[in-house]
């Protein structure tokens, strides 16, 4: 779609200030029911279209990305457009610089439509936790769209953008990919920078693309991958370009299907599930069972350290340094002695207020994780499986190349049906943690479809990979997608 588009603008069949305003115009008629947006940015996308429409007149060369219009998760910073985190607490932050990501884009010429709709601090599996609105799942507006990244996917779904970043701490670009039928990436840890992204757990956060076709994923990886200074776990890179190594070859790979992931499937995503593996066969693949022995603590450990890592970050948020500020609130704007509200109100005031629930929740367990007396029966321990989690992957991958499961236990679910049991929202994630615990790459790709209410709910695959091996997970993806 990115090259198809790219073609018509160097061909000048349609200019890419037409381009942008199309979008727009989609976004006019449709989001105010799907709820994908929560801010666009129309001045800035109508300026940098303008400015590639220029180039094409002056005859200049542009690259694949230039004048194509995308969506930014609400936890990247934009310079000078408003930043939330779809929280209350950031409601009137207003992000001082760019994100390294966006800076590589607007080098490229990237066109900015808006910022999209998340789950509070991208904490959730159904963007139901937004401080601000709902947003619909495009195949099934009865429908989550996912989480924490819904916005993102229901944007690219919604053909309300061409491709979006979403991030991915535990499943959050993958499990909404799957959900509204696009393609998500959650690039290798340290593949991308982080800097400038609105920190979740540090360990574990990843910037990565949602889209309509694998190549678009691998385009815009190859866009915003790289070492950045600004972010020190980030890693050295070869400026590769992900899109020339989707050969549409894949015969001799080898794909580990890990049995734990698979034993309790059901029904039709089962179905689903082994035509995928068929259709590999097919395509030249070997089909290998394998055992990841430790994902059944990845969920336990997953909560430990995110919600520690969580507890952390979030300590920031105090009403002094970011956004909102609670201390005019009617009730305790002086004490009964007259003085104005002490420091201590403000911070407590502001975090209880300016937070939601999850994100409340989150702040407790994590703190509770990391206090004295708990932090070796709990954070440590569980750093220590997250080490075991790790040479799981590494031993398999010592057999098979790729590691393949769905990517969630289920199809996209009803508003409301997990927000009373946070253990069952965090279900959702069961098959996408791991990858984030580990390191490893993994991207979400259509794989089929199941009838649900007379909607056909899209079933997504993931394909994990080694260390760094992109490439690799894109090309079987893609060439999955083109047979
Ligand atoms: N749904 C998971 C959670 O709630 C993952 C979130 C994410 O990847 N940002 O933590």
């Amino acid at each position: 779609m990115i090259r198809e588009l790219h073609n018509k603008l160097i061909n000048r069949e349609i200019t890419a200030t037409q381009l942008a305003r199309d979008y727009f115009d989609a976004i006019e008629k449709k989001d105010s029911e799907i709820g994908a947006y929560l801010t666009l940015t129309k001045k800035l996308a109508m300026e940098q279209a303008e400015f590639v429409d220029e180039k094409i007149a002056k005859g200049q060369e542009i690259g694949l990305l230039e004048g194509i219009p995308c969506a930014i998760k609400d936890n990247i910073c934009i310079d000078g457009v408003r930043t939330t985190a779809a929280s209350e607490i950031l409601d009137n932050y207003i992000a001082p610089y760019d994100a390294t990501v966006i800076r590589k884009l607007k080098e490229q010429g990237v066109v900015f439509l808006g910022k999209t709709n998340m789950d509070q601090f991208a904490m959730g599996s159904s963007t139901e936790s937004s401080a601000y609105k709902k947003t619909k799942n495009p195949v099934d507006i009865e429908r989550v769209p996912g989480g924490s990244s819904g916005g993102s996917a229901a944007a690219v779904a919604g053909e309300m953008a061409v491709w979006s970043l979403g991030t991915d701490t535990g499943g959050s670009i993958r499990q909404p990919a799957s959900f509204c039928g696009t393609v998500g990436l959650k690039p290798t840890y340290g593949r991308v920078s982080r800097s400038g992204a609105i920190a979740m757990a540090s360990s574990l956060d990843q910037i990565g693309p949602i889209a309509n076709t694998v190549e678009d994923a691998a385009i815009v990886l190859s866009a915003i991958a790289g070492e950045d200074p600004l972010d020190a776990t980030s890693a050295k890179s070869s400026d590769k370009k992900y899109e020339d190594y989707l050969t549409g070859d894949v015969a001799g790979k080898v794909i580990g299907v890990p049995k734990e992931y698979v034993e309790s499937l059901e029904g039709e995503i089962k179905n689903v599930f082994e035509k995928s593996l068929e259709k590999f066969k097919a395509l030249g693949a070997t089909i290998e069972t394998i055992s990841l022995p430790h994902s059944e603590y990845a969920l336990a450990i997953y909560y430990i350290l995110m919600t520690s890592e969580v507890s952390s970050n979030l300590a920031k948020f105090d009403g002094i340094k970011f956004g909102m500020r609670f201390e005019d609130d009617v009730d305790s704007k002086t004490q009964e002695n007259g003085l104005p509200k002490k420091l201590l109100e403000t911070y407590l005031d502001t975090r209880k207020i300016g937070f939601g629930d999850e994100v409340k929740r989150r702040i407790m367990l994590g703190t509770y994780a990391l206090s004295a007396g708990y932090y070796d029966a709990y954070y440590l321990k569980a750093q220590k499986v997250r080490a075991l989690i790790r040479q799981d992957f590494e031993k398999a991958f010592e057999k098979v190349d790729f590691i393949f499961s769905p990517t969630t236990p289920e199809v996209a679910f009803k508003f409301g049906e997990k927000t009373q049991d946070p253990l069952k929202m965090y279900l959702s994630d069961i098959y996408t943690i791991t990858a984030n615990l580990a390191g490893v790459p993994a991207i979400s790709f259509p794989i089929g479809a199941v009838e649900t209410d007379g909607k056909n709910l899209s079933v997504g695959g993931q394909l994990m990979g080694k260390w760094f091996d992109e490439e690799g997970i894109l090309n079987m993806a893609h060439t999955f997608e083109i047979n």
